[in-house]
């Protein structure tokens, strides 16, 4: 029996390594998604399988576990995902915590040689505060995706030296906790720890400003793969070992991939180094000039004379859901010969690719959405840049204002076009809470309102 769970767990791994090969392409992520569906399924039945007694325990546990998990996939909006994603981090984190302090109660632990004590009053003493930073880091970026939170960032005074003496005093404690191995002394440093890592957690993701929250949800992303490769080594289990590495791993790069997108250091966003610091967002009421409008109607004409358009979503797109309308209105413009092309920023929106998959779902074909750095060199030569719903991805103080919060961030650089279209329902400010130049510059036009019924209004003028 034990061979064929084994057996199992092999092929669950191999399965969520296609996965995530299938999930690095939309074309074939669908299928990465039904690989990874079998691989759960198989890894969950041999895990039942591996258990002795108390199954009607994990029955129970995952009827409940399921509707809960269908009712929230049926109920969210695609807007309501990154928080969801951030929240589902919350849970690895709570289990890593979790199975933590069930292994250090296991009575069972007693049975292991020293070394091998050792090693395993390690694991369970990192494993129990990489769960403890995920869990508390991953409810403050829920608050701060769902608007609970502010997205300003925390700034305590000498915030760094906090975060060293946190991570010192948690080192001190593993050393307490190895050597005392069990007991009062052992129980108070690891519940020492686990506050320290819950105020630790907090801080981290608290401290960092807006524009910067797409690195801290790959970072959690990461933490959250660990936390569950920790449980597995707690646990004996190879397969949650795996799956908790690729899953860590896969984090950092998409981490990296945030950080190099952003031109951030990865170290100091983590470090709460970058985001604004309240002083510097160039407010809203901030003497900018003046800014022009344009009707649906005008916006229809603008683009029937246009031989090249580029359409940049943002987050708005996503709000208003206006990605059918979109499709259709490229659609038409393409029937009118006319080249359409989508320019996506890596951090559109609120969660990695969130821009590609609604152009999917709306059945934008997939050649004609291209990345920024695809893209940003052929704004000179385009005639109409429409804008929906995107605002710090566009904004031009990330290149010409030093003092900005998200300066030195790339963005595509849309101001470059002849005629630069912004559909959006005021002149606020986008997530970095930034104002932005571009609404006032001598070749842009605001069309106000809900996104999906500006693209409507300008849809049946065209
Ligand atoms: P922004 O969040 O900068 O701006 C979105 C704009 O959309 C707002 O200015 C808003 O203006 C407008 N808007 C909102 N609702 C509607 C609507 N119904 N119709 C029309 N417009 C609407 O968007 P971007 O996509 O440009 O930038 C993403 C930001 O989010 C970046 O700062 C990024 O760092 C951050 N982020 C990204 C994550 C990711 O992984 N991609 C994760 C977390 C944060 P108004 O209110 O006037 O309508």
């Amino acid at each position: 029996m034990n061979g064929i769970i084994q057996a199992a767990y092999v092929i669950a791994a191999l399965l969520f390594i296609f996965s995530l090969r299938g999930l690095s392409n939309q074309e074939s992520a669908k299928s990465g998604n039904i690989y990874g569906m079998i691989g759960m399924a198989i890894a969950l039945i041999a895990a039942i399988a591996s258990i002795k007694g108390g199954l009607h325990w994990i029955i129970i546990a995952m009827i409940i576990g399921a509707a809960i998990g269908l009712y929230l996939a049926k109920k969210v909006e695609m807007t309501q995902m990154p928080e969801l994603v951030a929240l589902l981090h919350s849970f690895v984190g709570m289990a890593a915590v979790l199975v933590g302090f069930n292994s250090f109660l296991d009575s069972k632990m007693f049975l292991f040689s020293s070394n091998e004590l050792t090693v395993h009053l390690v694991e369970i003493f990192v494993g129990i505060f990489i769960g403890a930073v995920t869990f508390s880091g991953s409810i403050v970026a829920f608050g701060k995706l769902n608007g609970r939170i502010s997205s300003k960032p925390l700034s305590i005074p000498h915030k760094h030296y906090w975060n060293l003496v946190a991570i010192a005093v948690s080192v001190i404690l593993m050393f307490t906790f190895v050597n005392v191995q069990s007991g009062a002394g052992a129980t108070i440093s690891l519940l020492a720890m686990t506050i320290i890592a819950l105020v630790f957690g907090f801080h981290l993701v608290a401290s960092i400003g807006g524009a910067d929250m797409p690195v801290v949800i790959s970072m959690l992303n990461s933490y959250s793969g660990w936390a569950a490769a920790a449980a597995g080594f707690m646990l004996g289990n190879d397969l949650l070992i795996v799956t908790g590495a690729l899953v860590g791993s896969s984090g950092a790069i998409l981490s990296y991939i945030m950080c190099k997108a952003m031109n951030r250091s990865f170290i100091s966003v983590i470090a709460g180094g970058f985001g604004s610091d309240g002083s510097t967002t160039g407010s809203s009421d901030q003497e900018q000039g003046e800014y022009r409008e344009m009707q649906p109607a005008e916006v229809a004409q603008t683009l029937k004379e246009a031989r090249s358009v580029i359409i940049v979503p943002g987050y708005g797109m996503a709000v208003a859901q206006a990605q059918g309308a979109v499709s259709n209105i490229t659609e038409k413009l393409r029937a009118m010969d006319i080249e359409v092309r989508f320019g996506i920023h890596p951090v559109a929106g609120r969660l990695p690719g969130h821009m590609n998959v609604l152009l999917a779902e709306a059945k934008v074909p997939y050649d004609i959405v291209l990345e920024m750095d695809e893209i940003n060199d052929d704004f000179p030569d385009t005639d109409v840049v429409w804008v929906i719903g995107a605002n710090d991805t566009v904004n031009p103080a990330a290149e010409e204002d030093p003092s900005s919060p998200i300066a030195g961030m790339p963005v595509l650089e849309v101001w470059k076009a002849k005629t630069v279209i912004i559909s959006k329902r005021s002149m606020n400010t986008g997530y970095a809470g930034v104002q932005n130049p571009l609404f006032f510059k001598e070749n842009s036009y605001m069309l106000f309102g809900d996104a999906k019924d500006s693209v409507e209004k300008v849809l049946q003028n065209l």
